[in-house]
């Protein structure tokens, strides 16, 4: 299986060509480990989103479960495009880490949101220490 870049530019199919967010998206995707980018371009149930502002209450989406049955959609919001590049960044990675670790552990991380902090950081994605 390759990691040709046309394979992650089909994860951005949700996203204008124009829209910033989808640059930060792809930095974000064409950092992650071979293993990562592969489950995720494998997984038909994969997807991300922006989110829309009109259809906000379909943003409601269900929690993988760690069995993998469930939704594994990631849904960004606009203002990741314009707040800090390190924090859009962070933010993007953080979900990603929760959808490829389906909202379960990681290492010695029990918790989801600890587990996603340290799995983004792992991938050089570590939490700004301003938001803005
Ligand atoms: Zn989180």
């Amino acid at each position: 299986m390759t990691k040709a870049p046309s394979d992650l530019e089909n994860l951005l199919v949700s996203f204008d060509l124009t829209d910033p967010l989808r640059d930060r998206l792809y930095l974000v995707l064409a950092a992650l480990p071979s293993e990562v980018q592969r489950d995720f371009i494998e997984d038909d149930r994969f997807c991300i989103r922006p989110l829309s502002r009109e259809k906000s209450c379909e943003t409601l989406l269900a929690l993988p479960a760690p069995d993998g049955s469930g939704s594994r959609c990631v849904v960004l919001k606009k203002r990741l495009a314009s707040c800090s590049q390190a924090f859009g960044l962070y933010v993007i990675a953080h979900e990603l880490a929760h959808a490829y670790l389906r909202n379960g552990s990681w290492e010695q991380f029990t918790d989801p949101e600890e587990a996603a902090d340290a799995l983004a950081a792992s991938w050089g994605f570590d939490k700004p220490a301003s938001w803005f």
